[in-house]
Parts: structure tokens; sequence; C-alpha cells
């Protein structure tokens, strides 16, 4: 039988580096294998310059979020600075059952659904260093208007307050320490006894056969 992938949910407040770190991740030599692969999110915020329906996110509008909530496509959704967001369903299964470690950058609304439902799942908090450096991200990023930024930065403590709901928490100063940290949680992740009895089942036999 192959190997289980893990779910990863990530979470932060806006601009402390989820995004890059989770792109740096999967473009690393750790994903070497492409076995690490990111949940594409439905929402209904305006598509960010740069941004790409299908690859950033599936962007839809209200009533087509809505139809998709009466089907129960979604895993988990949540709404975050008044636009809807959530995770299909479809996706996370298939791509758990092939044995690939799925990450899914959402906010603690949709952390706490996927824990209730999926408790084997991992999570991950990232800090910012401080205040004044997620600000500096947020205006660094040149994606959103200031008033937008305001909102970001007036949610921030109320997101970083579930941070100890989390299974592990980074702090985001110097990008390269963390993103060896991420890819060591991913990769002890992948050697624990469970999964390692999976992938290993036949050596395992024949190690201890008498
Ligand atoms: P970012 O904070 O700059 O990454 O901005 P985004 O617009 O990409 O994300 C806005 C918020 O929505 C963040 O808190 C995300 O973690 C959250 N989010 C994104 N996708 C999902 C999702 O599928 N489900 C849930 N529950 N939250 C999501
Ligand atoms: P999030 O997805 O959490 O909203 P992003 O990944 O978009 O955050 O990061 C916000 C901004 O901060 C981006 O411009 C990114 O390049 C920058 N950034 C991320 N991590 C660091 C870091 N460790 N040091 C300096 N800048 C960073
Ligand atoms: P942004 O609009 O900047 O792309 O994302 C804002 C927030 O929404 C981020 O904190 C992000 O993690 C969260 N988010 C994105 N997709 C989802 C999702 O599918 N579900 C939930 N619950 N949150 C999401």
């Amino acid at each position: 039988m192959a190997q289980r992938g893990t779910l990863f949910i990530v979470s932060s407040p806006s601009g402390a580096g989820k995004s890059s770190l989770l792109a740096a991740l999967l473009g690393s030599p750790a994903n070497a294998d492409g076995r690490m692969k990111l949940s594409v999110s439905h929402t209904t915020r305006a598509m960010r310059p740069g941004e790409e329906n299908g690859v950033h996110y599936h962007f839809v509008d209200q009533a087509g979020f809505k139809a998709l909530i009466a089907r129960d496509a979604f895993f988990e959704w949540a709404e975050v600075f008044g636009n809807f967001y959530g995770t299909s369903r479809e996706t996370i299964e298939q791509s758990l059952a092939q044995g690939i470690d799925i990450f899914l950058d959402i906010d603690w609304q949709g952390a706490r659904q996927i824990r209730a439902l999926m408790p084997e799942a991992r999570s991950l908090f990232i800090l910012p260093p401080s205040l004044p450096v997620l600000e500096q991200r947020l205006h660094g990023r040149g994606q959103d208007s200031a008033e937008v930024i305001a909102g970001r930065m007036a949610k921030a403590v109320d997101e970083m307050s579930h941070y100890d709901e989390y299974d592990y928490l980074l702090v985001n100063d110097d990008f390269a320490t963390t993103l060896a940290q991420l890819q060591a949680v991913v990769l002890a992740e992948r050697t624990t006894l469970a999964k390692q009895q999976i992938q290993h089942a036949e050596l395992l036999r024949a190690l201890l056969a008498k």
C-alpha cells in the first residue's frame, strides 16, 4: 500500500511570509520528487496584479461560491477580510490518496475546521519578527492599497492570538532559516513510525522473518 500524504495547514497574519515560504519549499531540492503540492483555494476576492486564475486561486463570484457550498464541495470555508475562501474537498482527497503532501494556506478558522475533520493533519503557525516588520512587508509586497493594509494590520493581532492551537511555531525573521525549519518539519513527518510502517512494510517483514 502506498504511503498516504500528510495534510499541512499553514497560517499566519497576512504578510508574515506564508506564500513566499511555501513557494520556496515547493521549488526546493526537498521537493525534487514533486511529492509536495499547494492546495488552490476558491475565493471571492479580486484578483491581484500577477495572479492567475487556477494557479493562485480559483476566482469565483459570490453566487458561484454559494453554489459550491450548497453542493458540499468544500472541505472547509470561511469569511476572511470580507471575502469568502474555501478548500475543495475533491482535490485534497485525491492528492492524499496519491501519497502527496498537501499544503493549505488558510486562516485559523479553516484550520479549526480541518483539525476537527482530520486530526492527523499537522499545523504550522508563522509569526513575523515584529509588528513594524509585518507592516513593512505588506507595503513592500506592493499589492494592496493603504486601506487594505490597514485592515490587515488591524486583524493581525487577532489572527496571531490563535498561535497556540498549532503543532509548530516558526518565526520568519531570516527567510533561509525559516525555510530550513519548514523543510525539517515536512521531512520529519514523513519518517514517523506509522508512516514508515506502511512505506516499508515489505522490508520490515523481510528483516524480521525468523
Ligand atoms: P495573504 O494573507 O496575503 O496570503 O492573503 P490571501 O488573500 O491569499 O489570504 C487571505 C486569508 O484567507 C488568509 O488568512 C488565508 O490563510 C485565508 N485563506 C486562503 N485560502 C483559504 C481557504 O481555502 N480556507 C480558509 N479557511 N482560509 C483561507
Ligand atoms: P503572506 O503569504 O503570509 O501574506 P508573503 O509571502 O506574501 O506573505 O510575504 C509578504 C512580503 O514579505 C513579500 O513581499 C515577501 O517577499 C516578504 N518576505 C517574506 N518573508 C520574508 C523574510 N523572512 N524577510 C524579508 N521579507 C520577507
Ligand atoms: P489573500 O487574500 O491575501 O490571498 O489571503 C488572505 C487570507 O485568506 C490568508 O490569511 C489566507 O491564508 C486565507 N485563505 C486563503 N485561502 C483560504 C481558504 O481556502 N480557506 C480559509 N479558511 N482561508 C483561506
